[in-house]
């Protein structure tokens, strides 16, 4: 992996039911320099979902044969199915100058710390874990059984978040937060992370000397 990809990568984690989706859909539709990392996936795709535009859908044993090539730039088991980011989901478009979005659970999140130490990473969380349970049940996706396991592992996450404030943990360092209590507002605080890091001065910097003569 270069060390410092001309496109920006950013990491957003949270529980089920935090609206990650929705919200990344919404930073997609806004910013054309922000593309997805289409991630790899054993669970089977949900009504309305789309091989290759929400997940690359695979069998566990593609999955695993990807793992032992060195595939996967992290990946991690959640619900009793396995998540992966590939490498090309990230290298493709940062060396083509777009940023990437990536969604993954905390776990993925901690492994991208340690080899994409110039990611940015958000936490996105939900007004309460009521609001959440509502928004896992509304959904009518999962059944009973996973989405009591969903909502444990919400609340350890967010927990874990919580008190890891100072990033002790890479499973906890996350550098922002963002309460999706008002969707637009989430939005926006999400495309003003974006757009703040494309300004961070070590990167104008690198990218502007050579312009001012001072290479
Ligand atoms: P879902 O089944 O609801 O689409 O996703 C379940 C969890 O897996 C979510 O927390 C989501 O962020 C996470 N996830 C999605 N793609 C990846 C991935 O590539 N790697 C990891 N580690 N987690 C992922």
């Amino acid at each position: 992996m270069n060390a410092s990809p001309p496109g920006l990568v950013f990491v957003v984690s949270g529980p089920s039911g935090s609206g990650k989706s929705t919200l990344l859909r919404r930073v997609l539709a806004a910013d054309s320099q922000v593309c997805f990392s289409v991630s790899h996936t054993t669970r089977a795709p949900r009504a309305g979902e789309v091989d290759g535009r929400d997940y690359w859908f695979v069998d566990e044993q593609a999955f695993r044969e990807r793992i032992e090539r060195g595939g996967f730039l992290e990946w991690a088991e959640y619900g009793g199915h396995l998540y992966g980011t590939s490498r090309e989901a990230i290298c493709e478009p940062t060396a083509r100058g777009l940023d990437v979005i990536l969604e993954v659970e905390v776990q993925g999140a901690a492994q991208l710390r340690q080899s994409l130490a110039e990611a940015v990473f958000v936490f996105l969380i939900p007004p309460s874990l009521d609001v959440l349970e509502q928004r896992l049940r509304g959904r009518g996706t999962e059944d009973e059984d996973v989405i009591c396991k969903r909502l444990v592992r919400s609340r350890e996450e967010i927990h874990l978040v919580f008190e890891d404030g100072d990033g002790d943990s890479p499973l906890g360092s996350y550098e922002y937060v963002i309460v999706n209590d008002d969707v637009d507002r989430a939005v926006a605080d999400l495309l003003h992370v974006v757009g703040a890091a494309r300004v961070a001065r070590q990167r104008v910097v690198a990218s502007q000397r050579q312009h001012f003569g001072f290479d």
